[in-house]
This record gives C-alpha cells, structure tokens and sequence, in this order.
C-alpha cells in the first residue's frame, strides 16, 4: 500500500493586513506584539496598514514605522470606505503565501498566528479563529450577535460559523478565489464562509480594546447585520409572496362572512373601527414589503453603477503590482484604474 500523506508545509511568507481608522495610540502597541510574535519563525513578513480616512495622526505614525522597517507598509484611502472596504483593499495589496486580517485594538490576539500558521502548514487552507464565548461583550451586543447568528443559519444556504470574526489565515488558493469577488456590497465575514476549502478552526478569549475606543456603534452593527442578510439571502424578498397569499385568503374568508351575515341578517352599517384597523394594517404590511424590496434595490443600483470600491491616494512602502491586477474589486473591465505603486 503506498502512502499518500503530503508532505507537511514549510514556513510561509505572511501578510499581515490591518485596516485601521483614527487609531494613532494603537498602531505602536500593535507592532510591539504581533512583530515580536513573527519574528520569532521567520523574517518574511510583511504588515499591510490601510488608513480608512483617519482624521487623526495614524497616517504619519504608519508612515514614520514604515521608514524604520520597509515591511511595514501602508495604504491611504482617500476617505473613510469602513472596514469592510478597508480590509478588501488590503486583501487586494497583499502578496504574500497566507494572508492574515486583524483589528489593530489587539482584540485578535497575535499569540494565535503561530498557532493558525502550524495548521496551514498541517494543510488546511483556512484557519478561522473562534471566540471561545463573548464575556468581554455586553449583554446588548452578546443577544444582538446570537440573534444574527440565529437569523443567518435560517435564512441563508452558507454556514457562516458563529463567533468568528476576520480574524483568520487564508491560504493562496483562498485568497486567488476572494479576489474574482467583484461585488461592491461586501460583508466579509459572509464572502469568507463562501469560500469554502478546507477549514481548521482554533479557539481563543477575545481580550477588552487595548486602547482607544470602539469605532462601531448599535446603527453601524445593524447595517452590517442588515447587509450580511440581504447580500446572503433572498428570503427576505421571498417571504412576501406568502404574505401576500395569507392576507388574500384572510381577506377571502372574512369577505365571505360579512357576505353571509348580510344575506341572513340584512344591511349592517358598523364597523368604522374594523375598518380602519385593517386599512392601516394592511398599509403598514404594504409599506414594510416595499421596505425590503427597495434594501434589494437599494444593491442591485450599487452594484451597476459599477465604480471602484475603493480610492488610493497612497501607497507607503514597495507592494507587488501584479498582486493587484488579479483583484476584481480594484480591477474592473473598462475601468482600469491603478494606485502608484
Ligand atoms: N475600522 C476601520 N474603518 C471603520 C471602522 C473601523 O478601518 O470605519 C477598523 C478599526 O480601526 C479597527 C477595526 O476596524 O482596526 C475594528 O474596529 P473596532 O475595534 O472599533 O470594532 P469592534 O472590535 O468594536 O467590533
Ligand atoms: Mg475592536
């Protein structure tokens, strides 16, 4: 009998990508730790910031790393995008063998890179880091997060894992297949499940913000869960159907009595209550229906206009150009459109 067994990996090269929004306090502390934690294994890495409009001094504090280690690197929007769009743009920048997203709050533990790093190397293509519970939440967002969850598995065909951040290694074949993603709707989190391939997934106890403060509030999480739903589901659009055909039928149904009790007990002139009650419930399932159809709209309208997700004033640092010509988010047909590199 032969064995088959692949031989185990050598060391990869890194990219560690890092969107980062008015966080001047935090990059310094970040370096800190997850260098020392890289340098440990190996000196092929690289640390790809990107400044989602900051207003503060990040970009000069990125800039002034950049100059003491050439492999510190950054890439300057020339707005605030969010993170989902900054993190794509440093998706898109990124060259190296596996690719890692982090937060730069140190609320992904760089402990865990090693850890991810040994699993791909075992021959997983993607290691997805798990949040062993959520204590360091409170209690708001620990319901809003398992109702999402909830919400998700029901209505959506892919298994996005619960309590799993950006945090996570993807390996060269994840990362080739992330970037034929063209669509301009992105909620990452639910693009990574897509991808499928063969997964790990490690646990770990999500620590408080090292410094500064969170830069999402409860409107900013319901739009993120609002998009994971409507860019992974259909249903919502669906389910309108069968509304429509349950009111019909009830409609039907009490249609029918008011016509038997009139036949029986002659002309009723009551109801101006009832009336009301089911002219403005009847409005309101209207009104609550155009609502989910125009969410629909709303993405169908961003998706053909088509323009670049993203706008790079900057480039700090050397990055591979080839990398990008593969990304179908910065690359679209008849717009070229290329950052100096
Ligand atoms: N971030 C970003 N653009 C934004 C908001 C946040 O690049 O518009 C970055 C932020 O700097 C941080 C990461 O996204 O590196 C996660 O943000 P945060 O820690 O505020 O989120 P939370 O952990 O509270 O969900
Ligand atoms: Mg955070």
């Amino acid at each position: 009998m032969c064995n088959h067994a692949r031989p185990r990996r050598s060391y990869p090269s890194v990219s560690i990508v890092v969107p980062v929004y008015n966080e001047e306090t935090a990059i310094s502390l970040f370096l800190e730790a997850v260098i020392s934690v890289l340098e440990a294994d190996s000196k092929n890495w690289e640390i790809i910031f990107v400044n989602d409009g900051s207003s503060d001094q990040t970009l000069s504090v990125i800039r002034n790393h950049s100059i003491e280690d050439p492999r510190i690197k950054g890439v300057d929007l020339s707005r605030n995008f969010g993170k989902e769009i900054a993190l794509t743009t440093g998706l898109d920048f990124a060259s190296n063998q596996v690719v890692i997203p982090m937060d730069v709050d140190l609320q992904d533990p760089p402990q865990l890179i090693p850890e991810m790093i040994d699993r791909w190397r075992d021959g997983y293509e993607v290691v997805l880091a798990k949040r062993s519970d959520r204590k360091s939440d409170s209690f708001a967002k620990r319901l809003s997060a398992s109702m999402f969850y909830c919400t998700m598995s029901r209505l959506t065909k892919i298994d996005i894992p619960a309590n799993v951040g950006d945090f996570r290694l993807l390996g060269s074949d994840a990362m080739a297949t992330l970037r034929k993603y063209p669509e301009r709707e992105r909620f990452m989190k639910g693009l990574f499940a897509s991808l499928g391939f063969k997964t790990a997934t490690i646990e770990y106890v999500r620590p408080e913000r090292s410094t500064g403060e969170t830069k999402f509030n409860p409107w900013k999480l319901w739009s993120l869960a609002l998009e994971g739903i409507i860019s992974f589901s259909s249903t919502p659009l669906k389910i309108w159907t069968y509304i429509g055909i349950t009111c019909a039928t009830a409609s039907a149904l009490y249609l029918l009595t008011i016509l038997i009790k009139t036949i029986i007990l002659g002309i009723d002139m009551p109801g101006y209550a009832s009336l009301m009650c089911v002219v403005l419930f009847m409005n309101g399932l209207i009104l609550t229906g155009l609502g989910v159809i125009a969410e629909y709209i709303a993405r169908i309208f961003n998706e053909v206009k088509n323009r670049p997700l993203y706008v790079v004033q900057e480039c700090i640092g050397k990055f591979d150009p080839d990398a990008l010509v593969q990304c179908a988010s910065a690359y679209t047909e008849g717009q070229r459109w290329r950052p100096s590199l």
